[in-house]
């Protein structure tokens, strides 16, 4: 029997709007890797917070830079691969609001994408890769099989952030989530390099009113096609 070619499948979008969740999903059903680059951006983040860089200064950055690497473990207890900082299992801490509020900036510098998107291309030698973030479709996987444009309603997403934060903190308020948000979607999407864009190829996925698996459902599907065809 002829062995099921691998694809690669991109999802980009606004934040909170179930990107990874999906990218999951897929991942879990297809037998393929799953890599959340957004832990890429925030755990450079974290690295930089605690170290006091000025990610302004370009030497600061790529000093720092150097001293930093990224791995993703699987853990099975979580059954979802973790993202590790020179060694440390930080998928946890790097969900916290205070890496939220800075993401967006470090994510903006030119090096600190090269640096990321490099390691990302190398993941995704082998294809059977599902890889989710802001600019997957457009820069990191130009030629992905499958591209996805993730989109929801402001409002929707907002009390989706919310509800999963306040989980961890019961101090959040709804508006901190807000602005959040809005302002991580203002930057990502007005950055000179790499903005956030719909591929014109990309496939768009509004799940405002969908229930999970409705959407699971129809992103399966698009991924069934385009792996028959591969
Ligand atoms: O996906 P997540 O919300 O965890 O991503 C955190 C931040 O990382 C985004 O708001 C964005 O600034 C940045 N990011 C990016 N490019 C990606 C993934 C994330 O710039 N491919």
């Amino acid at each position: 029997m002829e062995t099921e070619k691998k694809i690669i499948i991109s999802i980009d979008g606004w934040s909170s709007c179930g990107k990874s969740t999906l990218a999951r999903q897929l991942a879990r059903e297809l037998n393929y890797v799953y890599i959340d680059s957004g832990a890429m951006y925030r755990a450079i983040t974290l690295y930089f917070l605690r170290n006091h860089v000025d990610w302004t200064k370009p030497k600061a950055v790529e000093e720092a830079l150097q001293s930093i690497s990224l791995e993703f473990i699987y853990n099975p207890k979580s059954r979802q691969s973790e993202i590790h900082l020179n060694g440390e299992n930080v998928e946890y801490v790097i969900r916290d609001l205070v890496i939220a509020e800075k993401v967006s900036d470090v994510a903006a510098v030119g090096a600190v994408r090269e640096f990321a998107v490099y390691q990302q291309q190398q993941m995704g030698k082998k294809k059977g890769i599902v890889m989710d973030g802001r600019d997957i479709g457009t820069v990191v996987f130009p030629k992905a099989a499958l591209k996805i444009f993730m989109t929801a309603d402001k409002a929707v997403r907002i009390e989706r952030r919310f509800r999963e934060l306040f989980e961890k903190n019961p101090n959040i308020t709804l508006e901190e989530v807000r602005d959040n948000l809005e302002m991580r979607d203002y930057i990502d999407s007005h950055r000179e390099i790499s903005p956030l864009r719909k591929a014109s190829d990309a496939v768009e996925l509004d799940n405002s009113n969908l229930s999970m698996t409705q959407q699971f459902d129809i992103a399966l599907n698009w991924a069934r096609e385009k792996i028959a065809g591969a």
